[in-house]
């Protein structure tokens, strides 16, 4: 027997197990009624313990609908004494009854119906049939919800015959029943709808109800939303987070986002005038480069090893310094991630294909490229290592 269709907030119970059966591989117990929800509607299961057991899960079993209680361990009486983890459950009343005031302040405000429903430790959200909800629908969508709760309205639940709730305006039927009618919550005055879930008693005890976001989900809308303590919790993280950002940019709430966008304009532009100057400086020392080697049969065979440098500037040099006819760049980066990078200029005949990998190989190290430029590595080198293979490639060019 589901006793929690009675009365939502009986924690303490006594009962006898009617059934010892195994779930998931854990012992499981069937009560003769039990006051332990089990996970349906797009509610949670309840927790809690029988005697000394905890239930870690609580399963509404498919063809009978027997309740079963899922159990970390061995259950010793067949007479129980059993508690509902309170905080829990409270929670999910609280959520439970939000989601119905939200859902029908929805069809109220948006002509927006409920397609789905969520509830988890980390999520709670409903689906919409609609699109496109602006963000001042959704602060009237709250307000209304929030007028139900202030106005402390009663919540009743009671089961009718079938015949007597076709002629009655529900706003949801069920997808499956447990009781011989059907069970009907009534939020007074508000919203009527077939439901099996927990429920508080008075619209008061939900406390605040608050969309947190909205996000297309094909043709539906997502809805996550937050109610109670969970709203407050919400409040109290972002509130710190608001204060935290407030205190290190030293500007109001509502200054924070156009801070934000300055500081992003700044760093841009910072960027951009630092990439303009660093370009002007391998400007500078590809001219000393190519200026300290003379030429030999109109070929300058320009070597270096840069320790310390980043590999994207040595190859920025490197195709810098090709620019000028008639020069092969034969640069070198040591390290962890070794590089290689050779290069010619057009019109030169020699290959830096070939070149880079025959020099690779005294390093182990893979690579390739075009017969114009080539780079490899990716191995540890010294910057003698690097030194050597740089030399014995000028070497073959000789
Ligand atoms: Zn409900």
């Amino acid at each position: 027997m589901r006793r929690y269709y009675d009365d939502s907030y009986v924690m303490q119970f006594t009962a006898q197990v009617i059934e010892r059966t195994q779930a998931g591989g854990h012992p499981a117990v069937v009560l003769d009624q039990t006051y332990f929800y089990p996970t349906s509607g797009g509610q949670p299961n309840d927790t809690g313990m029988v005697n000394d057991v905890p239930v870690i899960d609580v399963i509404s079993r498919e063809g009978d609908g027997a309740v079963v209680h899922v159990l970390a361990g061995e259950l010793a009486d067949d007479t129980v004494n059993a508690e509902v983890n309170w905080a829990r459950r409270f929670d999910h009343m609280q959520h439970h009854t939000g989601q119905h005031i939200l859902s029908q302040a929805f069809i109220q405000v948006a002509e927006a119906s409920t397609v789905g429903f969520h509830m988890s430790a980390d999520s709670l959200t409903i689906d919409l049939d609609k699109l496109n909800l602006l963000p001042e629908t959704i602060n009237r969508v709250e307000d209304l919800a929030n007028e139900i709760v202030c106005a402390d309205r009663p919540v009743t639940a009671k089961i009718i015959s079938l015949n007597e709730a076709a002629n009655i305006r529900m706003r949801k039927l069920p997808e499956k029943i447990h009781t011989d009618g059907l069970r009907v919550v009534d939020i007074d005055g508000f919203d009527l709808t077939a439901c099996g879930g927990t429920h508080v008693r008075r619209t008061g005890e939900i406390g605040l109800i608050k969309v947190l976001r909205t996000e297309k989900r094909g043709d539906k809308t997502r809805v996550e939303f937050r109610c109670g303590a969970r709203a407050l919790e919400v409040f109290r993280s972002q509130n710190a987070l608001v204060n935290q950002l407030t205190a290190l940019l030293t500007c109001k709430a509502e200054e924070v986002s156009p801070a934000i966008m300055r500081m992003q304009e700044d760093v841009k532009a910072a960027q951009r005038d630092l990439k303009a100057a660093k370009s002007l400086s391998l400007d500078a020392e590809v001219a000393s480069l190519i200026a300290a080697t003379p030429a030999v049969n109109d070929l300058r065979i320009v070597s270096k090893v840069f320790a310390d440098r980043d590999a994207g500037d040595v190859r920025l040099i490197a195709s810098k310094l090709v620019q000028t006819s008639g020069v092969i760049a034969l640069l070198g980066v040591p390290g962890e991630k070794a590089q290689l990078i050779f290069a010619r200029s057009e019109g030169v005949p020699q290959d830096m294909n070939v070149l880079v990998k025959s020099a690779l190989a005294s390093i182990n190290g893979r690579g390739g490229g075009t017969p114009a430029m080539a780079q490899g590595g990716g191995v540890p080198a010294t910057t003698e290592q690097i030194g050597a293979a740089v030399d014995a490639a000028r070497r073959l060019l000789q």
